[in-house]
């Protein structure tokens, strides 16, 4: 079958093969077909090493599909179901699980170092522990979720990862007061997600911050009441809060330098919420003195900070009121050998997302 296939870390390209077999069908598994995945900036971090992710892989872990067979054990799920993929399954069993925090369910990351892949070369790896840029992919029962009829897939694959992680950040982890004003910095597809959760919350003002003046355009549509380039958010500080700094501050960059600016424009007492995904080795720094008299909660995000299901299940809910817009999301769409342009799309920051249907 055809999958797109990153060699080596660092490299920029993928290469579409046809000799890739999915691997690791059996007990508590199921195969997967799919039909629509979302390029997430999280695919291009591994792919540059910043996220750790052993190669060769196949990117993807934001997609939907049919289940085309279960393994023994596996109840609620059987052949022609709709599904999404979650790439961060609930063992339902841990602490977290437990708690309700199914977002930090480490379970699932078991399997991600076990490949999910292979081609007459040898091993392949899937991202996360799933790779959705092919056509089959074999994965444990609880990263495929059951979605409604009429939840399309290319929308299906957005609340997947993207949607879920901006949303939640906004709903589940700052819990945005209504009346409140909110910065977003960082505007692509995740960014967007914040937006939108800030306004169904109910924020007063949302000032989206992002170099890309398409993205900023984009913004707006999807209710930021403005959007600046970053050597605007001083004057947007000053305009809005009088010089205090923001009620709600989002990073969704991953970098410390943004959290920085992030922290700086968080009013004292506000919250910084981290939603971005940055590396090991770049460091987020705060000095005790601040710290403690500024008082800035620092909240960070995973995953849409609160559990995963229900998260996706507001996600539809929102979806379906026409309280959010997922459909104007999607700005590209490519077929599978079209997918080394949805990277270049991603990285200059043309796109907010691209589906690449398969
Ligand atoms: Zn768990
Ligand atoms: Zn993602």
């Amino acid at each position: 079958m055809r999958a797109a296939v990153l060699h080596e870390t660092g490299q920029e390209k993928l290469e579409v093969l046809d000799d890739i077999e999915a691997v690791g069908f059996g007990p508590g598994r199921v195969r997967l077909r799919i039909r629509a995945t979302g390029l997430c900036h999280s695919d291009v971090s591994a792919m540059s090493g910043v996220l750790p992710q052993p190669a060769p892989f196949i990117p993807g872990h934001e997609g939907a599909g049919e289940v085309l067979d279960v393994g023994d054990g596996v109840t609620g799920l059987s052949a022609g179901d709709r599904v999404l993929v979650c790439w961060l399954p609930a063992c339902g069993d841990c602490p977290s699980c437990k708690r309700g925090q199914t977002q930090l369910c480490l379970a699932g990351f078991m399997n991600a170092g076990t490949p999910n892949f292979k081609r007459s070369g040898g091993d392949v790896f899937g991202f996360a522990g799933t790779g959705t840029f092919t056509e089959e992919v074999v994965v444990g029962a609880g990263c495929a979720v059951p979605i409604p009829d009429d939840v399309p897939f290319e929308i299906a694959a957005l609340i997947g990862c993207g949607v879920t992680t901006g949303l939640g950040a906004a709903i589940n982890t700052a819990k945005v007061e209504a009346g409140s004003s909110v910065a977003v910095i960082g505007c692509g597809g995740v960014g967007i997600s914040t937006i939108q959760g800030a306004r169904v919350q109910g924020a007063a003002q949302i000032v989206a911050v992002d170099p890309v003046a398409s993205r900023r355009e984009a913004a707006l549509r999807f209710g930021a009441t403005e959007a600046v380039a970053p050597d605007g958010l001083a004057d947007a500080k000053q305009r809005i809060t009088g010089g205090e700094g923001f009620d709600y501050v989002f990073e969704v960059v991953g970098k410390s330098a943004t959290a920085r600016t992030a922290y700086e424009n968080t009013r004292r007492g506000g919250t910084l919420c981290v939603v971005g995904a940055g590396a090991m080795d770049d460091t987020f720094q705060v000095n005790m003195f601040e710290l403690f008299f500024d008082e800035k909660r620092i909240l960070p995000s995973m995953y849409g900070g609160g559990d995963v299901l229900r998260s996706y299940e507001r996600a539809i809910a929102l979806w379906r009121a026409g309280r959010i817009d997922l459909e104007s999301m999607i700005t590209h769409r490519v077929r599978l050998d079209g997918i080394n342009d949805a990277l270049d799309q991603m990285r200059t920051g043309e796109s907010l997302r691209t589906c690449i249907e398969i």
